[in-house]
């Protein structure tokens, strides 16, 4: 068989510790022997952040704002431990929040679903996709611990000199208190990022806030994305028969347990945090959580959810062959390549991009699987639980079957 060719370079992140391991055999089993990979290759890797001053990942956020697609392996985000292990000169920021700041994106997480690992709840039939809205709020509040008797205001001093200032309580005892806030123009961003990936994969919105207690925090987030939904998006969602579909918080989150599934859920940073775990484990493991980072403007970048499984690489580095799950790695891989695809107009790419997907899915439905996943099978034939490189052997010789059919 001829290599696939592709036209355009996607922009290749690597990442650390077992996952690039992983990232590595994916390649070079997976992909190298029936694609001609053309990517443009940056190294995450700590060693190398350290080495650049961490400008290598602003070279990566850069190169995916040109080239639109790109993937990414998981990447350590130091601490004070990984300063002293990698002997490190500055605490360097997570590399997902760098990019993330350039591209000014929304992530979506959304489970892969296998038969025979069901949904903790019944009714799930589809992937639930959590948009989370990655900016502000309680992550970046500015908090105060009140010692006693006085009063707290929120002020505010325009930069035309006009001033806003009202009490917010008169403390009679000790408390607490607490500033957050939002920019307009991130949560624009934000909903058009989740009206855009909507369109993009066909699924219905749901939004959901507090804006009944919070008439005008979070009544903002709701009325932009109203606005933006009536002039920007209303009639593309009408001519696919898709929904926009606004409700508050708690009322959501009753839906969504009584739900099918099959649909977008974004939520504001804290509810987004929060919910993407809950749902993320009733969908099964968090391995098999892939997530997505969509900018307003339609640029893309593919990635696992999960960290890069430290206590798997140092029994690596033992000898040992950890039984680690590559799926999400993987799905990262085909996203990307059937994204590339789609934008350049290359059928043959998309093609193997998702006959790659259905070897992966047929592999474990047919019983072979990591031991994460042997732990909640349920399926008729008994799991075999391998390790990652014989399970990405069996996912290459299932491959094999679909592209010859
Ligand atoms: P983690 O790497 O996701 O692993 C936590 C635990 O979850 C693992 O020890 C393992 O449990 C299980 N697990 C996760 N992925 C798995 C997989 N593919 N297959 C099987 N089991 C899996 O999270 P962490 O240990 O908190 O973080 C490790 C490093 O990753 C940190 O340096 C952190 O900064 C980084 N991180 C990066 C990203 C990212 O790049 N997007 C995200 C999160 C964390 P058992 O050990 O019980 O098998
Ligand atoms: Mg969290």
């Amino acid at each position: 068989m001829e290599k696939i060719k592709m036209s355009t370079p996607l922009v290749e992140m690597d990442g650390d510790e077992m996952t690039r391991i992983i990232w590595q055999q994916i390649k070079d089993e997976l992909l190298l022997p029936y694609i001609d990979l053309n990517t443009l290759y940056f190294d995450l890797g700590l060693p190398q952040r350290e080495q650049t001053a961490d400008q290598i990942t602003v070279d990566a956020a850069n190169a995916t704002r040109e080239y639109g697609v790109a993937v990414k392996c998981a990447t350590i985000t130091p601490n004070q431990q990984r300063v002293e292990e990698y002997k490190l000169t500055e605490m360097w920021k997570s590399p997902n929040g760098t990019i993330r700041a350039i591209l000014d994106g929304t992530v979506f997480r959304a489970p892969i679903m296998v038969k025979g690992i069901s949904p903790v709840v019944k009714t799930w039939k589809r992937p639930i996709t959590i948009a989370r809205h990655a900016y502000g709020d309680v992550y970046r509040a500015t908090e105060y611990r009140v010692p006693g008797p006085g009063v707290a205001e929120l002020v505010f001093t325009g930069a035309d000199g006009r001033d806003f200032r009202q009490t917010v309580y008169e403390f009679e005892c000790a408390g607490v208190l607490q500033g957050q806030y939002n920019k307009d123009s991130s949560i624009c961003s934000f909903a058009r990022s989740c009206f855009q990936y909507a369109l993009d994969t066909r699924q219905d919105l749901w939004f959901s806030t507090k804006d009944t207690i919070s008439k005008k925090y979070d009544h903002t987030f709701k009325d932009i994305f109203q606005d933006i939904y009536d002039k920007e998006y209303r009639q593309q969602f009408e001519q696919l028969g898709l929904t926009y579909f606004y409700t508050l918080i708690d009322d959501a989150v009753a839906r969504v347990i009584r739900s099918q599934g099959g649909f977008i859920w974004a939520c504001k940073n804290y509810d987004g945090d929060v919910m993407s775990d809950m749902v993320s484990t009733a969908f099964g493991s968090l391995a098999m959580m892939t997530s997505v980072l969509v900018s307003p403007d339609g640029k893309y970048e593919y990635e696992a959810a999960h960290g890069t499984v430290t206590r798997h690489y140092y029994r690596y580095l033992e000898g040992e062959n950890p039984s680690t799950n590559p799926m999400a790695t993987l799905f990262a891989w085909t996203g990307a390549l059937a994204k590339r695809g789609e934008l350049d107009g290359n059928g043959e790419l998309v093609d193997f991009a998702r006959k790659l997907e259905r070897a992966a899915i047929q592999t474990i439905e047919g019983g072979i699987m990591t031991k994460d996943l042997a732990g909640l099978w349920e399926g008729e034939t008994p799991a075999t639980a391998v390790d990652t490189g014989v399970f990405l052997q069996s996912v290459k010789l299932r491959l094999e079957q679909l592209l010859q059919a």
